[in-house]
């Protein structure tokens, strides 16, 4: 039987799809990757469908693409192979479990970052989770997978550091736990001190099984929240204050963004520039407190560090949130209420890219410093975006191009980000939702038994190399 005719006996025709017009939305996504339509699409909706989907494209050896909302910006769910079937998982939408007592929630794939705030905000009022800049409708299992970045990153670190644990179809169709919720339902406490399978998911880009359930931490919301913007000129004073104040631990976060996108959020039109005698950078700095004056001392602390850098250059600005609202107008207020509509600024035109990568401290200030030089010899606008993470043990940094997806701009774009990647590269970054061309200019740096290690993992799980085949690279069975 072929895989469409199995695939409809399992989940029903209505959602198998492979129609012209859906092939082609689940082709492509907004960046620069070249497209290519997969073969079908399925839209499970239990976990017992997602087995048998699994199962029968072992015996047909199809090629399976976990998808939720396809919002990676790293071209993660365009297929890189022929004949794929996209996995649509946004039917599985459950939020399953809040522990208030361990402070977790238990998720499946198609749930949102605004469906789940707002869930919290309705029945669990004294807990939050953390929230990107990502828009509302992506998915919350899919960011921590991505081992991204959300507003808790600062204090807690990388999206796959909240993940207590989680449930799994294999590629081989078994169904697996891994982390305390093995031990049994509602004891999803942690990962530890268990052997940490969630390695074996996260940050493999959808190529070790398609994660069904995930045990995610929440943190109290605490009563006293505080926002306040510095204004600073200069990559060399910029990182060095970013780090300074991250050091100090008093920060719950930290958004680092060149100028002309302070611009773009407050309404100014594309393309932004940045003129003579305008701060270089904006930097938007979170503190939280059981009392007021804990929050006002933390304020301090951040104030003491400005006030000394101002004694060097005095044009370093550190203003109040009520200031800057004053100063760039109420769209600013969405900025701090995350998950919102302020991804609409980066969404412009058709095109949205950036190669994201995390950097060790000493060398944080020099890419930023030799990457905006790049951006600038191609004549993009300038939207550099850093945080710091986990405390200062690791910074973040990007460049984000909004382009319009015309054939020059497209290449352009491409050999930009090439040109960014080699330079991220030569000091050690590494990035993270990397596309395909990414992960293989990355495995020439990485040590060639790090990659034999992947690879190996890889084969032992999915033997007949259904999932997601040809994503970092690792494509070529030798
Ligand atoms: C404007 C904008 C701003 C953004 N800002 C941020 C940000 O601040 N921080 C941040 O971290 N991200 C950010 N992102 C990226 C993005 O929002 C997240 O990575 C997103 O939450 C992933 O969800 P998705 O639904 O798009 O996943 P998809 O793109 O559908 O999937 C992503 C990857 O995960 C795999 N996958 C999906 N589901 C499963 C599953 N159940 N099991 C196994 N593998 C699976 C897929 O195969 C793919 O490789 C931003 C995106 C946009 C467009």
């Amino acid at each position: 039987m072929e895989i469409k005719q199995r695939l409809m006996k399992i989940v029903g025709p209505e959602r198998v799809a492979d129609g012209a017009a859906e092939k082609h939305v689940y082709s492509y996504d907004m960046t620069e990757n070249p497209s290519l339509p997969p073969s079908l699409v399925v839209m499970p909706q239990t976990l017992e469908e997602v087995q048998q989907i699994v199962q029968a494209a072992n015996t047909t050896k199809t090629p399976l693409i976990p998808f939720v909302t396809g919002q990676s910006v790293g071209g993660l769910t365009i297929p890189a192979v022929e004949g794929a079937v996209i996995v649509d998982l946004k039917r599985m939408n459950r939020i399953i479990e809040v522990d208030e007592e361990a402070m977790y929630v238990l998720v499946e794939p198609g749930v949102t970052f605004g469906h789940l705030k707002k869930y919290l905000d309705d029945h669990h009022p004294t807990l939050r989770y953390t929230y990107p800049l990502a828009p509302p409708y992506t998915s919350v299992l899919a960011n921590a997978l991505l081992e991204g970045l959300c507003d808790l990153s600062t204090r807690h670190g990388a999206m796959a550091d909240f993940i207590n644990g989680l449930e799994a179809v294999l590629p081989t169709g078994e169904v697996v736990r891994v982390g305390t919720g093995a031990s049994g339902e509602g004891n999803w406490f942690s990962r530890y001190p268990l052997p940490d399978l969630v390695g074996l998911f996260a940050g493999w880009q959808g190529m070790t099984g398609i994660v069904t359930k995930m045990a995610l931490q929440l943190w109290p919301k605490m009563p006293f929240n505080r926002h306040v913007g510095l204004l600073c000129f200069g990559e060399e004073p910029t990182i060095r204050m970013l780090t300074r104040i991250a050091r100090t631990q008093v920060l719950d976060d930290s958004v680092c963004v060149s100028t002309p996108l302070v611009k773009m959020v407050s309404g100014v039109a594309a393309p932004v520039e940045l003129y003579d005698g305008e701060p270089d950078y904006g930097m938007l700095l979170t503190v939280s407190g059981n009392t007021e004056t804990e929050v006002s001392e933390k304020i301090n602390v951040i104030r003491r560090i400005v006030n000394e850098e101002r004694e060097t250059d005095s044009r370093h600005v550190l203003i109040s949130w009520e200031g800057l609202m004053k100063l760039m107008g109420d769209q600013w207020g969405p900025f701090v209420d995350l998950p919102s509509e302020m991804y609409k600024v980066l969404a412009e035109h058709d095109g949205l890219t950036w190669v994201g990568t995390y950097i060790h401290p000493k060398y944080w200030k020099t890419v930023l410093e030799e990457g905006r030089a790049i951006v600038e010899k191609y004549g993009f606008e300038l939207i550099a975006n850093l945080k710091a993470m986990k405390g200062m043990h690791f910074g973040e940094f990007k460049f984000i191009f909004r382009f319009p997806k015309d054939d020059d701009t497209v290449k352009r774009v491409r050999e930009c980000n090439a040109e960014l990647l080699d330079l991220a590269l030569s000091y050690g970054a590494i990035p993270y939702k990397t596309p395909v061309w990414a992960a293989k200019k990355l495995q020439e740096r990485l040590d060639p038994n790090f990659v034999m290690l992947m690879r190996r993992v890889q084969r032992a799980l999915d033997p007949n190399g259904i999932m997601n085949p040809g994503r970092w690279g690792l494509d070529e069975r030798d």
